[in-house]
């Protein structure tokens, strides 16, 4: 069982980005006090929270001065130090532990265990100089297909289409210094996800599965729920189970898949903290991604998830969310987010706006096409 939390103890969260942000405002809502550690001054979580520790992720000393500084600690993202990490759980509680985070932050550790698990995935094999000496026959089963680094890649990033052994090779900087991962590519018919925790109660709560749809890799739009069968539906929640189950969950997990023409359900990857693709879950559901986390990692009990409104959820990456707010004045339907991000760049993700109810999401795919990026 883990240790009850109450407010207004403090939580540490590692990770000062939006999904830190948002994991701030739902515990400062609860009357937590709230610590961030991130590298970048004013960061969107340090914003909203009682202080924030400026130090890289690596840092061992600082983790270990932040743990002394919190009752429990918490992670927003993958990329911490696991060793510093480590240190630092001497001097406070991590509910999530760090097991979930070896096991999501490699892609072969994900897919090999997620095998062992017998879940279902893209077909897949490691990539390295010997392995394409060696095994020429295995890897062209995987052909064609997405050649990625293991560690560090998000919305798209390290991540490179190849048709043939030689494209492989021409892409040798992905696997130089450290093996990386060739997925078949597949086309599949969607590509969905679904959220799940266990609360302090032992209880295992799954939020609706959702539908996303990717432009350059990267996330785009979230479509609450997913216009998937039943049978869809039921593997779905027999792969959160069964992880949740797997990991003794604390906190959540977020779960990419995607659905074939025939109905399978590959899980694409894993993400040890709440998803880009559970935002719409602040206004649509009775408990969102991110109070269900903090909620988890207190201890706390959870009540049983319904979603109020199907939603939908747009992103802002760029020069977007600068014309989104341009825009706000003839949307009263947006419930928007601005992260508060200091540096436009382009593909960032820097806000999102949700809309609740089939008209307002009707309109918003009609707007969306109308205006598209
Ligand atoms: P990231 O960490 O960047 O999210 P993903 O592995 O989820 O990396 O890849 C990003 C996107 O690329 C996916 O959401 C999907 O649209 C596409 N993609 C990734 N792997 C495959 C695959 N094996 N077959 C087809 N499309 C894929
Ligand atoms: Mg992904």
């Amino acid at each position: 069982m883990t240790k009850v939390i109450l407010p207004p103890q403090t939580i540490g969260i590692i990770g000062g980005g939006q999904l830190g942000q948002m994991l701030a405002l739902s515990a400062k809502s609860m009357g937590y006090h709230v610590g961030i550690l991130d590298p970048t001054p004013n960061s969107p979580a340090g914003q909203v929270s009682d202080f924030q520790m400026l130090a890289a992720y690596y840092d061992q000393a600082a983790l270990i001065e932040f743990a002394k500084q919190v009752d429990v600690l918490t992670y927003e993202f993958e990329n911490v130090d696991l060793a510093a990490l480590k240190a630092a759980t001497q001097f406070t509680e991590l509910p999530q532990g760090t097991e979930l985070l070896r096991l999501t932050r490699n892609r072969l550790v994900e897919k090999n265990n997620l095998r062992s698990l017998g879940i279902p995935t893209v077909n897949f094999i490691e990539i390295s100089a010997t392995t394409i000496a060696e095994q020429p026959q295995a890897i062209a089963q995987c052909l064609p297909g997405i050649l990625k680094t293991t560690t560090g890649g998000y919305d798209g990033h390290g991540q490179c289409d190849v048709n043939t052994l030689e494209d492989i090779k021409a892409a040798a900087e992905l696997y130089q210094a450290a093996p990386a991962i060739l997925e078949k590519r597949i086309s599949f018919e969607k590509e969905i996800s679904v959220m799940v925790t266990i609360d302090g109660q032992g209880t295992v709560h799954i939020w609706p599965v959702v539908e996303n749809i990717h432009a350059n890799h990267i996330l785009q739009t979230t479509i609450a729920p997913a216009n998937v069968s039943d049978a869809v539906t039921g593997k779905v929640h027999q792969i959160a189970q069964t992880l949740a189950q797997a990991f003794e969950l604390r906190g959540v997990l977020g779960i990419e898949m995607f659905v074939t023409a025939n109905g399978e359900v590959l899980v694409n990857e894993l993400a040890p903290r709440p998803h880009n693709s559970g935002h719409y879950s602040i206004e649509a559901v009775n408990v969102s991604q991110f109070e269900g986390h903090i909620r988890s990692i207190a201890g706390l009990p959870i009540a049983a998830l319904t979603l109020q409104q199907p939603a939908l959820m747009h992103n802002l990456l760029g020069d977007q969310l600068v014309q989104a707010r341009t825009q706000l004045s003839h949307h009263p339907e947006w419930h928007f987010h601005d992260y508060g991000k200091a540096e436009i760049r382009p593909s960032r993700k820097l806000g999102h706006y949700t809309v609740l109810g089939n008209t307002n999401i009707n309109q918003n795919l009609t707007w969306l096409a109308e205006n598209k990026e």
